[in-house]
């Protein structure tokens, strides 16, 4: 049996005017985009989720003793996320260059990904 296959139809234009349709077969979705929910639904399950992004985000000039509590403070709510391992695996992969993100510092993933252990 022949699996069903979608069909995509795009009007073609040349000069504002109609001179035809092509028609795509889709014979899979597998290698189409994912819905972009999809990719931030760990999100939702968060432990920083309705906490002040003051707490994981420097403000400008932050500097020593202060940032480093910032810091602490915020690794903190990580290790309590059930989601630390998503999360953590977001901001390498992303190169997320500010913030706790996943338990670790903006100093610490730069290391990381510095040290060839990031794909
Ligand atoms: S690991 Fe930390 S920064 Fe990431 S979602 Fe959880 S609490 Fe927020």
């Amino acid at each position: 049996m022949c699996p069903r296959r979608a069909r995509w139809v795009i009007d073609c234009q040349r000069d504002g005017y109609p001179i035809g349709a092509e028609v795509i077969e889709l014979t899979t979705t597998a290698r189409l985009p994912k819905p972009v929910s999809d990719s931030w639904q760990w999100q939702l399950k968060a432990a920083c989720r309705d906490l002040a992004s003051s707490r994981f985000f420097h403000p400008d000039h932050e500097r020593g003793n202060s940032r480093d509590e910032r810091e602490r403070n915020a690794k903190r709510v990580c290790h309590t996320c059930p989601v630390i391992r998503e999360c953590r695996a977001h901001a390498l992969a992303t190169r997320e260059p500010y913030g706790v993100w996943g338990g670790l510092s903006e100093h610490e993933r730069r290391t990381l990904v510095a040290s060839g252990q990031v794909a």
